[in-house]
């Protein structure tokens, strides 16, 4: 066990913006004291953004989930049906998706984030034909979605290599990956929640392969579905380690696991400190990764604004439209006024993001701040008998 005089100095040293070892890491997760670990990850950030070390971003986009229906049968999912259920099967026509990204258009939505299930029938051509009808009609959206589980899915239907179905859905339309499918990279944990899924190593060298052929991607993680510390922290060097050559993960964004409808039954969670720990952690080992999301979608508004003072500097997304983790009990709903304010109130001026993370407006006086509310949350349930949204989830007049 290191002692609180190692400890500091190892602290310090992350402060400063020195890399960090896993095993430093690790003990610092189990072991700094919680606003020593948020200020050493506080002052990484401000120094990452000197100059506008004040401001903290969000983006508006909608989820478009195509189908839940899936081959994979993740056990943490509560949004799947298995392809022979086909009283709970559901997918949605090209129209239909069309419409979506409309009304994503027409509320000031930049991005959309498609995401679904592994269809036994769905190969490449599936999503190249989706993407290239998204961007003829909306060419202004970006179509940041899917990861490397998804790739190594269609490109098996399809008969072809992850690189060939890189290089197609790229082409067709897709800008990013929005790095789904990560969940825990190392194989104990992965095993256990997601059985079916591709290993974690395969899973990076998908996204290192995107990465180089000029796909960038986000990274994700999801907590508190029984892993270890240990396993968190090796979760953060697989990351690290292709990020050094790569350079293509433009975030990360740790989750919460949702315990509700799923096989897994919400025998364990994570604690929101934990989370917090999470996020200021990933500031100081992921020294090459720009941006560390909050997700106060799965842990809360006020986690969310916590967040913000260890370490991140984003706070996700409006989301317009979202089905998967609202199908696992995740209730969070927020609208841009009050995602502007809360942004304020954690002492941060808000700016509205691209992708990219390019600031597009930057609230810095609150009277021009937007007054529309119909840019809202919505979390349904399409997925559970019952669920607490309509499936139509019409948003505004289509007419
Ligand atoms: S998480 Fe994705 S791949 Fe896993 S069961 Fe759910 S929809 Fe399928």
């Amino acid at each position: 066990m290191t002692d609180s005089a190692d400890l500091q100095s190892v602290l310090d040293r992350a402060a400063d913006g020195g890399r960090i070892t896993p095993e430093e890491a690790l003990e610092l997760y189990r072991s700094a004291p919680l606003h020593a670990l948020g200020s050493a990850a506080d002052a990484v950030r401000r120094r990452r953004y000197a100059g506008t070390e004040n401001i903290a971003t969000y983006i508006i986009e909608r989820n478009i989930n195509y189908t839940n229906v899936c081959v994979t049968a993740c056990r943490f999912c509560a949004f799947y049906a298995p392809p022979k259920d086909t009283a709970k099967g559901w997918t949605r026509d090209l129209d239909d998706i069309l419409r979506r990204c409309a009304e994503t258009v027409e509320l000031g939505g930049t991005q959309i984030m498609f995401q679904g299930g592994h269809h036994p029938d769905y190969g490449v051509e599936y999503y190249e034909e989706h993407f290239s009808a998204i961007k003829k009609a909306f060419p202004q959206l970006v179509i940041h979605s899917l990861g490397a589980s998804e790739v190594e899915h269609m490109a098996r239907i399809s008969g072809v290599t992850p690189e060939e179905a890189i290089r197609r859905i790229h082409a067709a339309g897709l800008d990013s990956f929005a790095g789904a499918g990560a969940e825990l990279l190392p194989a104990r944990p992965r095993k256990a929640i997601a059985p079916l899924k591709e290993s974690g190593e395969r899973w990076l060298e998908i996204m290192e392969t995107a990465h180089g052929m000029g796909v960038e991607s986000t990274s994700t993680m999801l907590m508190g579905t029984g892993e270890t510390n240990a396993e968190r922290i090796e979760h953060l060097r697989m990351i690290r380690d292709v990020q050094d050559r790569t350079g293509g993960f433009r975030a990360f964004i740790p989750y919460t696991y949702q315990p509700e409808n799923n096989h897994l039954k919400g025998q364990t969670q994570a604690t929101l400190f934990e989370y917090l720990r999470m996020i200021a952690i990933a500031r100081l080992f992921l020294d090459n990764v720009a941006h560390i999301q909050g997700s106060w979608l799965t842990t809360g508004k006020e986690v969310g604004q916590l967040s913000l003072h260890y370490g991140a500097d984003d706070l996700g997304s409006i989301m317009l439209e979202e089905n998967v983790v609202s199908s696992a009990g995740a209730k969070h709903r927020s609208n841009r006024m009050e995602i502007i304010e809360l942004i304020r109130a954690a002492g941060r001026v808000p700016a509205q993001r691209a992708t990219t993370y390019e600031h597009l407006t930057v609230h810095d006086d609150p009277a021009n701040d937007p007054v529309d509310d119909n840019v809202v949350s919505h979390l349904s349930s399409t997925a559970i008998d019952g669920g607490t949204a309509h499936p139509e989830l019409k948003l505004i007049d289509a007419g």
